[in-house]
């Protein structure tokens, strides 16, 4: 029986009973404070350094093939002998109805193996902020002892972006038919990516893609990582073993040299986390504070919502 008490709940997830894990991860997502408390007195072992376990994540348009390769990448895992955990986070707004990362049918030859666990994360329902989520539930599918876990979300904004700031390793998914690497450029993916997984390279095209990332890696001169760009087909499982390679070497490389680089990106994430949590407080403050009386007078115009904000009625 999963417990309802969290500091319970949240042991038995760790001891790898998966109906807590369920259950501790919906109480992440709806702010639970005991849950997020035994979270951070949990043993996480990311706090410590890279690699155990080695955050992964997978950016990239709508249809590029991030599900296909995650799949791909839990078959590469399983072999290893490690177990693999996939949170999928779904930046769709409540209103958009549309569930981009629905469509889990490809990652259903692993459902049933209990080495792998996986989840997707939205942000309907509650108004948290989806990289604090995404985060704590990383810290707990990291105490609970996945060796790999993959981050997979949508990347058309800047949420995506600071979800992707809880990996080790940020894969960048494009397809010769998402656009170019100027568009790649706009979306704030060059900085990102530690690798371009140039997808569906059984298509016309990618060959110039990979050539053109390659040019615009190698006129980057902010970052010490020079990004790796890797013609893949998910579909076929052609480049997957040498994509799995890249990202090795590239935690091997935040184990060693880029140990620097890595403690930046870990402190960004730190202060985004601070700074979503400090925004979600002051959102449900004043929420409580928005009574009938304020609602009405907003609403009619008698206070403008900026003076309302500032505590002027
Ligand atoms: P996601 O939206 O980024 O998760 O993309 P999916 O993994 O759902 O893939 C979108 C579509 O592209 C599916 O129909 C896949 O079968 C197809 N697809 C994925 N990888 C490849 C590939 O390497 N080559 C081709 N031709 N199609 C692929």
């Amino acid at each position: 029986m999963a417990s309802t008490d969290p500091h319970d709940l949240v042991r038995q997830a760790l001891a790898g009973d998966r109906r807590s894990l369920a259950r501790a991860i919906t109480r992440v997502e709806l702010r639970d404070p005991g849950v997020a408390a035994s979270v951070a007195a949990a043993r996480v072992r990311r706090r410590e350094g890279p690699g155990a376990p080695h955050v992964v994540g997978i950016t990239g348009p709508p249809g590029a093939g991030k599900s296909t390769l995650v799949d791909r990448l839990i078959g590469h895992a399983l072999d290893a002998g490690q177990r693999a955990a996939v949170v999928a986070v779904d930046p769709s707004s409540p209103f958009s109805g549309g569930a981009i990362l629905g469509d889990r049918v490809r990652m259903e030859r692993h459902t049933g193996d209990d080495r792998v666990y996986i989840r997707s994360l939205s942000s309907r329902g509650h108004l948290g902020g989806l990289s604090s989520a995404t985060s704590e539930v990383v810290d707990l599918l990291d105490a609970a002892g996945f060796d790999l876990v993959l981050v997979e979300t949508v990347g058309v904004g800047q949420s995506e972006l600071g979800v992707m700031e809880v990996a080790d390793t940020v894969i960048v998914v494009l397809t010769p038919e998402s656009g170019d690497a100027v568009q790649a450029m706009k979306a704030g993916l060059m900085e990102i990516a530690d690798l371009f997984v140039v997808n569906k390279a059984d298509r016309p095209g990618a060959e110039a893609l990979v050539r053109e990332l390659r040019r615009s890696v190698e006129l980057d001169e902010g970052s010490s990582w020079k990004a790796v760009v890797r013609a893949v087909s998910a579909a076929e499982g052609r480049g997957v073993d040498e994509a799995f390679r890249d990202a090795a070497a590239h935690l091997a490389w935040c184990l060693g040299d880029g140990r620097g680089a890595w403690e930046r990106r870990r402190g960004d994430a730190r202060v985004r986390l601070y700074l979503d949590l400090v925004a979600e407080d002051a959102r449900a403050g004043a929420a409580a504070r928005l009574d009938a009386d304020l609602d009405a007078a907003i609403r009619a115009g008698r206070i403008s919502p900026h003076d309302a904000a500032r505590g002027g009625r």
